[in-house]
């Protein structure tokens, strides 16, 4: 293990120097970064009763967690009884499988809200049973094109400057297209059109789940998610179940903090609630499923890592972020790093959910870029303790030897020297 570790170091390393010296990707993430800040504190200081709503919010959220297996077995019954189907996947290859299942091949398959999605290597899994997959959300969209990462939870292709947009769609097109920002919307936009309604399956996440009546909310700006959780016959839904709470109630509170915090809007364009198939009764009072929207409604809830998240005491903190990103934008080693400060999750809190759900190996060696500087518990709607729990990721994956070969040499100097610098006692005095 020794030597492929260290082979592993090595290559994540160099994969940290190349962001550091890639001066397209730090321009398309700067620019991001100073919209954001000045949409966000405008929005905050228009709405202060989000002060309180973020402490209730922290409240739903750590009894969700608390009462999370009672939770799942509510929301698979609720969505039942609306003759959705709802399913509980314990691993990422559990979750490959009913996808695989529901998907079968050949299909045109449309998504939104890809992260969870991403974290199972979804798009892998339809591509090899040859379906036909597009994603829709622009910046999804964008990266898909360009074969990379994302690198933002909330602005996967936040690392790309409008230059290198207008040359991944010139040559989408086979033709010039200007780096004016709306005729590039106006591209996907066009482009998207016709696959939305063509396709057999849509595949979307979430971003809350009430779990008494098995409604699925999805929040949006673009437009796209409703047209992927709609026109299709069927809809798949992925999304983890620390995404559920017990009521709808909580869950229009949970509604009311994201977009500020995410987007630096009072709402969002556009709130899809989704409880069930899409149904009618309009004809002698018979229901018949599939009017306009989709025939067939499955909720895929993803374990993957997060129960043994949440038998921790510390890292159980990580299960209440609401998935905002608010902290990338704000962390100064997210925005040296971008997308290689983690795997499918970025910054502090994504190399938690990093090392839960795709391994420890892929943090070993970012973790320890992190400076403690604390701007992200400051800045976080819930107050999650990121640093704390990041700190508590270094000291178990020292004990699990993921140890750098400089850390493992002052190891061996403290060991066979008595200090870190491996000089020998008598010339220390
Ligand atoms: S840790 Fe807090 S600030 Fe960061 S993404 Fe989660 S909720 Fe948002």
């Amino acid at each position: 293990m020794e030597n492929a570790e260290k082979d592993w170091i090595v290559r994540k390393r160099e994969e940290l120097k190349s962001w550091m010296n890639d001066d397209k990707r730090r321009t398309g993430l700067s620019r991001a970064i100073s919209a954001y800040t000045s949409a966000k504190e405008r929005a905050l200081s228009r709405l202060p009763e989000l002060e309180e709503l973020r402490k209730e919010v922290r409240g739903i959220k750590e009894r969700s967690i608390r009462e999370i297996d009672a939770l799942v077995k509510v929301t698979i019954d609720s969505v039942r009884e609306v003759r959705g189907e709802a399913y509980l996947a314990r691993s990422a290859a559990e979750a490959k499988e009913i996808v695989s299942e529901l998907t079968g091949s050949g299909k045109l398959v449309v998504k939104s809200k890809s992260l969870t999605g991403e974290e199972i290597g979804i798009n892998e899994v339809l591509e090899e049973n040859s379906n036909r997959v597009y994603e829709t959300d622009l910046g999804e969209f964008i990266i898909q094109l360009r074969g990379e990462k994302p690198t933002h939870i909330i602005n996967p292709s936040v690392h790309v400057p409008r230059e290198e947009v207008a040359k991944t769609f010139s040559k989408l097109l086979g033709k010039g297209v200007s780096p004016e920002i709306p005729e590039l919307v106006g591209v996907a936009r066009e482009y998207l059109r016709d696959k939305f309604c063509n396709a057999d399956i849509g595949i979307t996440g979430a971003n809350v789940v009430a779990a008494n009546t098995g409604t699925i909310f999805l929040v949006e700006n673009e437009g796209n998610a409703r047209f992927v959780s709609n026109a299709p016959p069927k809809h798949i839904c992925l999304t983890g179940i620390e995404k559920i709470v017990p009521t709808l109630q909580d869950a229009f509170k949970v509604l009311q903090v994201l977009p500020p915090y995410a987007t630096g809007v009072f709402m969002s364009a556009y709130v899809s609630l989704i409880t069930g198939p899409s149904k009618t009764a309009d004809i002698e009072k018979t229901i018949v499923y599939g009017a306009h929207g989709p025939k067939e409604l499955h909720l895929i809830l993803l374990d993957n890592g997060r129960t043994r998240m949440a038998e921790d005491s510390v890292f159980v903190e990580a299960l209440y972020c609401i998935r905002c990103g608010g902290c990338m934008y704000e962390c100064p080693i997210y925005r040296v790093l971008g997308g290689s400060f983690g795997n499918n999750y970025f910054g502090g809190i994504g190399l938690i959910w990093s090392a839960f759900t795709t391994g420890e190996e892929g943090v070993a060696v970012a973790v320890d870029a992190c400076t403690k500087c604390g701007r992200c518990k400051e800045v976080c709607p819930l107050g999650i303790d990121t640093p704390r729990m990041v700190e508590r990721l270094k000291e178990t994956l020292v004990k699990r030897g993921f140890l750098t070969p400089r850390h493992e040499e002052i190891k061996r100097n403290i060991l066979e020297k008595g200090n870190p610098f491996g000089e020998d006692e008598a010339r220390r005095d």
